[in-house]
């Protein structure tokens, strides 16, 4: 994939408003691989301008006509797989065997469960001498992060073209290039211009004049909670609608009654993956006293054996970042059990997979979100301390629960205040709900439940 030095708007590559540009760094080497555009307000306000004029078109086009859209959509990502997984690879340094199962095969997944979304959704519903229209929210202003570049642009664009809205992305400064093979996919897909534009740029500049544009009725956001929240403010004085999805502390319950091993080495692959920058990652691990230092034992060898293997983390920040959390770590009084400070390669922004042994629940790594390979082991001594410490956090935004019997797992799960729970190991499910409790967010994406976030309701009396 060859950087474009525009910004695709409007159903073509534009050149941008001002010469500023954004290197793109590939985080295993730390070499500079491309530029595209740092987009302005100037930027922006073109492509929310295009997104303006493509609405009213868009949103008549027969919900058939949108659903083959997105499936051609689908099938371009299908065809373009291979190039999807080696730019994550190039942006975001995950191990292409990743890339190519989770960063290209989820959006893939996602785009279709919308294609057909699209194509069999109610957007009609008589209630009693009522006619209920369920009509597209308007112009989408888009703001995504770096983690899972193409699944967060996905998650957003395809719910918004399905409902019938148009959309202006801003994407994270350091993953702009799979964005831009995104909006090629589109453009390859025959989706009317303007209906999707993309405005490259950095979050202060280009994201806050997306936020603050009166130009747009919804924003949707993944990211930060301080960007998230400054977004919501800014929204709310709008009274714009806002979708906010900002990370989480998400505990991983292992009952007694679990297969301990099993719990424990899905956990600390779930941490693991992705370098831990996975805002629903089961960053915290609760074991009963009895179990713990074998768990503790299981978690530490689990964790040696990835080494540098996870990748690295983003960029320089995120890498100073996660350190300092590692330190205030020990500072604390957590135990070290596995990785630490000492970086597993002399070349690139990586964290040695790391385990925390002795954490309780008021330490700074069992509170707050460090988005890098770093799991913490916390104690519990019965069912209802279990529950008080895994909800004892800002967050809410996943877990896992482990037991012998499912119905004694889904008993404990109904009791955690946090938007999705794997029981017992389920697998990831792109039609299921995603969304947070709590300081977690506000809305809610993927499958049918994501759709209606960016529709609205009108109804006619008879
Ligand atoms: P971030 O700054 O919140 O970035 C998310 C998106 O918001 C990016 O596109 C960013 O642009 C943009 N943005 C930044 N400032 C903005 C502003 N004032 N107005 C509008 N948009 C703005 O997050 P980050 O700095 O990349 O990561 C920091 C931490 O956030 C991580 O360590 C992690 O804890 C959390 N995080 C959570 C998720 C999640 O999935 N919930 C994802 C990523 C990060 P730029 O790329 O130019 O900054
Ligand atoms: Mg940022």
């Amino acid at each position: 994939m060859k950087a474009h030095d525009g910004m695709y708007i409007d159903g073509a590559w534009r050149p941008a408003a001002s010469g500023e540009t954004i290197d793109v760094v590939n985080p295993v080497d730390e070499q500079v691989i491309d530029r595209v555009p740092a987009g302005t307000a100037a930027d922006v306000d073109t492509a929310v301008r295009a997104a303006r004029a493509a609405l009213p078109g868009w949103a008549a086009t027969p919900p058939a006509e949108r659903a083959a859209r997105l499936a051609a959509l689908r099938d371009v990502l299908v065809t373009r797989k291979d190039e999807i997984a080696e730019t994550v690879t190039a942006e975001l340094g995950s191990p292409l065997a990743f890339s190519q199962a989770v960063h290209a095969g989820v959006p893939i997944a996602v785009a279709g469960s919308y294609a057909e979304l699209a194509a069999t959704h109610a957007f009609e519903e008589k209630v009693g001498n009522s006619t209920v229209y369920q009509e597209p929210i308007g112009v989408v202003g888009a703001i995504t992060p770096w983690n899972y570049p193409l699944h967060q642009i996905v998650a957003k664009v395809a719910p918004a073209l399905a409902a019938g809205c148009t959309v202006v992305l801003k994407p994270a400064e350091d993953t702009p290039l799979t964005a831009q093979l995104f909006a090629e996919a589109v453009d390859e897909a025959g989706i009317p211009a303007g209906v999707f534009n993309l405005v490259t740029g950095l979050g202060p500049i280009a994201g806050q004049a997306l936020a603050e544009h009166p130009g747009v009725d919804l924003v949707s956001f993944t990211g930060s909670t301080a960007v998230g929240r400054r977004i919501g403010a800014t929204a709310g004085a709008a009274v714009k609608k806002v979708a906010l999805e900002l990370g989480g502390k998400s505990a991983n319950v292992i009952l007694p009654s679990a297969d301990l091993a099993k719990a424990v080495n899905v956990g600390v692959a779930n941490v693991m993956s992705n370098s831990g920058q996975t805002c629903s990652a089961w960053t915290r691990m609760l074991v009963h006293r009895d179990q713990y230092d074998e768990a503790v034992e299981l978690a530490a060898t689990a964790a040696a054996k990835y080494g540098a293997r996870i990748g690295p983390v983003v960029n320089a920040k995120q890498q100073a970042r996660v350190r300092s959390y590692i330190e205030k770590g020990v500072a604390e009084g957590a135990r070290l059990v596995a990785g630490g400070l000492e970086s597993p390669s002399p070349q690139g922004y990586f964290i040695s997979p790391t385990v925390f042994a002795d954490v309780t629940p008021d330490m700074t790594i069992a509170q707050e979100e460090i988005f890098g390979p770093v799991l913490s082991i916390l104690r519990y001594d019965d069912e209802d301390d279990a529950v008080r410490i895994a909800n004892g956090t800002v967050y809410g935004l996943a877990g896992a629960v482990w037991a012998g019997e499912e119905a004694e797992a889904v008993a404990f799960a109904r009791r955690l205040e946090t938007g999705q729970v794997d029981i017992n190991g389920g697998r990831f499910n792109p039609r299921a709900p995603f969304g947070g409790y709590k300081q977690s967010g506000v809305g809610r994406e993927l499958g049918a439940h994501g759709l209606s976030e960016y529709l609205q309701t009108k109804s006619l009396q008879f």
